[in-house]
């Protein structure tokens, strides 16, 4: 049997997607006739891997969290499995910024949580009252509501405002350059709610979960955090892409505008390209588009969808800065995070060529610093230089950098983080429902849903092609 899908949307979800439902052909009683609409001149989306000058620069995500990327099989699938690269070895450490002075984040703590006490309990990043107030956390109750609630409330709750303000809050917001105190326990670190659950003490569940870790005999593929894949995320979008670009329609430059669902069930997709406007029908449609842009585009399928206009979405920039190592001081870590109470431009700063040694020339060294994050997006009207001119500035207050980067590029994210705010996964939730009721074939997808990560956006990619063929089964 033939059907005809769209998928909306050329970013690691919607290629994902693809990739998976050409798979699915040589299982299922079908052949598919699959067209990806992308608005952009390219594929990959948010993914940006920018060679230049024997740089490799990533200037959106720069690396996968390898728990999760164990998860999904597509770069198995993909043959890039054994290109896998783990973050350098010897950047284990990660400094906070502390009062103006870079101090390391203590050994032994899960995103700020302490597994182990010592560490912990001689660390200049927090008072002797506040560490008494943390360890309160031994003690504390689990809270009777299941109801969803924010995570800064929650840490607040269990370890107080110092730990909270000055460790978790860059580490866990900084992810989504968001605030810890509007996003949602449940749709970003579900995993402490679950502690709490099963060992009311996240201190006590953390320390039992490292030791039936260490205990466990199934080996970590590697032994990095971190991952990537050799020449940079962009070889994930080239591998997808050779693998399906003589097998569907890549509609580049063309701009989805809306979806309707006909009389005979079927969907179809307007769009806008250089030739004008047009529409085409399809069986199925899997939409990648950011929420702000999916709502828009769903209004005539149900109007429930128009509540996704409520996912706020952050912006940000990242400024990649190259240097010569002879004028560097050293960098012995992967980098730092900003607390927010120490109100600078930097938000967050990796070193990519500690961390990713691959990523520069041995003797070149490759900053990557993040400028603004919700509630904090003044420097983004700065220009170019000016930004970079702050960026500079504060390097050298930070680390002592005072040479001149022989290379430096901004790179804007406008509204490119969504927000998890609190009761998020209901909205989810809810606006999937309906639409499952209303239009079964149409299936959501992508970081504005469930995990923003890399991996989170591929598994969603999976699992729409999964929803799909469920439903193409049953006709
Ligand atoms: C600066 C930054 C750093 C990040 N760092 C990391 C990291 O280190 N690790 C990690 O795992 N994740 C990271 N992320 C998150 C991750 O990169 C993204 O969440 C993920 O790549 C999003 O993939 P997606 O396919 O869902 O969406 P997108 O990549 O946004 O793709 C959606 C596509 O839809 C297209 N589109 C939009 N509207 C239309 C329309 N009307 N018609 C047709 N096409 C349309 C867009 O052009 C885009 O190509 C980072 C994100 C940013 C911005």
């Amino acid at each position: 049997m033939q059907k005809n899908i769209a998928i909306i949307g050329g970013g690691i979800t919607g290629l994902t997607s693809a990739f998976a439902l050409l798979q699915k052909e040589q299982t299922e009683p079908f052949t598919f006739t699959i067209t990806l609409f992308e608005q952009d001149h390219r594929l990959g989306g948010k993914i940006q891997t920018d060679k230049q000058q024997e740089l490799i620069m990533e200037t959106g995500p720069d690396s996968m969290l390898t728990r999760k990327v164990n998860r999904v099989p597509l770069l198995r699938d993909l043959g890039l499995d054994k290109t896998l690269i783990g973050s350098g070895n010897g950047t284990q450490k990660t400094y906070i910024v502390h009062r103006g002075k870079l101090k390391p984040i203590p050994p032994g703590t899960n995103m700020g949580i302490p597994m182990q006490i010592a560490p912990f309990a001689t660390t200049p990043l927090l008072s002797v009252g506040a560490k008494i107030r943390a360890l309160g956390d031994l003690l504390i109750a689990r809270r009777q509501d299941q109801e969803d609630t924010s995570l800064g409330h929650f840490l607040r709750r269990r370890f107080g405002n110092e730990l909270v303000d000055h460790i978790a809050e860059p580490l866990m917001a900084g992810i989504y350059a968001g605030r810890i105190d509007d996003l949602s326990l449940q749709a970003t670190f579900s995993q402490f709610d679950d502690l709490e659950k099963k060992y009311r003490s996240l201190i006590l569940g953390s320390m039992a979960q490292r030791k039936a870790m260490k205990a466990s005999t199934q080996k970590p593929s590697t032994r990095s955090a971190f991952v990537t894949v050799q020449g940079g995320l962009a070889t994930i979008v080239d591998a997808i892409t050779a693998q399906i670009q003589d097998r569907i329609a890549i509609r580049l430059q063309t701009t989805v505008t809306a979806i309707h669902r006909e009389q005979d069930a079927s969907l179809s997709v307007k769009y806008r390209d250089h030739e004008g406007d047009a529409s085409m029908k399809f069986d199925a449609v899997i939409v990648t588009t950011p929420t702000f842009v999916t709502a828009k585009l769903l209004e005539p399928v149900s109007p429930v969808a128009r509540e996704l206009e409520a996912i706020v979405y952050g912006s940000t920039a990242t400024v990649m800065t190259a240097f010569y190592k002879k004028d560097m001081p050293t960098l012995d870590a992967s980098g730092f995070v900003v607390p927010r109470k120490e109100k600078r431009a930097i938000t967050a700063c990796t070193w990519i060529s500690s961390k990713w040694p691959h990523s520069a020339p041995p003797d070149h060294v490759l900053l990557r610093s993040y400028v603004g994050r919700s509630g904090e997006t003044e420097i983004l009207s700065l220009s170019d230089d000016q930004i970079i001119e702050k960026v500079r500035t504060e390097l050298k207050a930070l680390v002592g950098i005072d040479a001149t980067p022989y290379f430096a590029k901004v790179t804007r994210w406008d509204r490119a983080m969504p927000q998890y705010h609190v009761h998020h996964l209901s909205l989810v939730n809810r606006v999937k429902e309906n639409l499952a009721r209303r239009a079964p074939t149409l299936q959501l997808a992508g970081a504005g849903y469930l995990g923003l990560g890399v991996p989170d956006c591929i598994a969603q990619g999976y699992e729409a092609v999964d929803n799909i063929l469920n439903e193409l089964n049953k006709k």
